[in-house]
């Protein structure tokens, strides 16, 4: 009998998590036979939990809050876009044994933003609130695309500086705390802070928006998050969730384990269509 090949997501919290119900929407798509389960897993338990994954067979595992450093350090080779964001949120077991981690993180934003809502980034000023894994994996692909400037704020302000200098060569960037925030407006907001996920929005002063901005939570929820409503009170011309920034990093994850690329719309049109909007 033909084993199923087995994928997972580990992360804390993880119950929120909607990548079983992609995964499995892109295997039945595809016509693949996987199974793709989550766990709840902390930093302590990811080393040897992880180990344990993939010696019972695992092929493929995706890793989310907090574990996207761990990840990044349990790997044996890393793609080019994981060793420069220093962030994996994806680990890929080799017929050798050995593990390869990358990123898709940012792949699947620019992917969201771009040919989900047909919002360029060229020349625009972008603000990215924190400077954790999910920071760190979308800011090059971000840079890729030519912004005019980007500033990364985070409420540890020396982590946003210290992130910013290690991108620099790549676009106009620089990091600081949210109290030196004012006066400065920009184009597109990106919440790329955890905040959201207890329902908190970072400190942010209320005039920050240029005409027509737009509002991106990396963040998902069934109800609007907090930094998605925070964005319609102050006047966002759009503002989104990572919905589709989820889906298109899955589909990208998928691609890498089976070499087959999904169909990516109907699965975020189904995911939208059960939420409370
Ligand atoms: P990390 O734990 O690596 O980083 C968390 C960041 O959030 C840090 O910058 C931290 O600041 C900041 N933070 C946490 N709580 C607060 C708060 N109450 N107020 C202000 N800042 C806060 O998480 P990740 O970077 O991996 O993930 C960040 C978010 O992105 C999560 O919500 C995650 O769900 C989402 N995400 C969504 C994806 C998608 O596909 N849609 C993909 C990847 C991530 P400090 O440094 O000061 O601690």
């Amino acid at each position: 009998m033909t084993r199923t090949d087995q994928y997972a997501v580990f992360g804390h919290p993880i119950n929120h998590s909607k990548s079983p119900t992609i995964h499995q929407q892109f295997a039945i798509q595809t016509q693949q036979n996987i199974e793709y389960s989550r766990q709840d897993v902390n930093a302590d338990q990811f080393v040897a939990t992880t180990r344990n994954f993939f010696e019972q067979g695992g092929c493929g595992l995706n890793c989310t809050v907090p574990l996207k450093q761990r990840a990044w350090q349990f790997a044996d080779t890393l793609t080019q876009r994981a060793s420069f964001s220093k962030a994996v949120n994806t680990l890929t077991r080799q017929a050798d044994g050995s593990i390869v981690g990358d990123n898709t993180d940012g792949v699947g934003l620019v992917t969201d933003l771009l040919s989900n809502h047909q919002i360029q980034l060229k020349s625009l000023n972008i603000l990215l609130l924190g400077a954790g894994g999910a920071s760190r994996g979308i800011l090059a692909p971000i840079l890729q695309q030519y912004p005019n400037k980007l500033v990364i704020a985070n409420r540890t302000a020396e982590k946003a500086i210290t992130l910013a200098n290690e991108f620099k060569d790549l676009g106009s960037i620089s990091g600081c705390g949210y109290e030196e925030l004012r006066p400065q407006f920009f184009d597109v907001i990106l919440n790329a802070t955890s905040a959201s996920l207890s329902g908190e929005i970072p400190p942010l002063p209320d005039t920050l928006f240029e005409e027509n901005g737009i509002c991106y939570d990396l963040a998902y929820s069934d109800e609007p998050t907090a930094f998605v409503r925070w964005g319609q009170q102050h006047g966002a011309a759009k503002s989104l969730d990572g919905l589709g920034m989820l889906v298109e990093q899955a589909a990208e994850a998928f691609y890498i384990w089976r070499d087959l690329r999904p169909k990516t719309q109907a699965v975020i049109s189904a995911l939208d269509s059960v939420r409370n909007r």
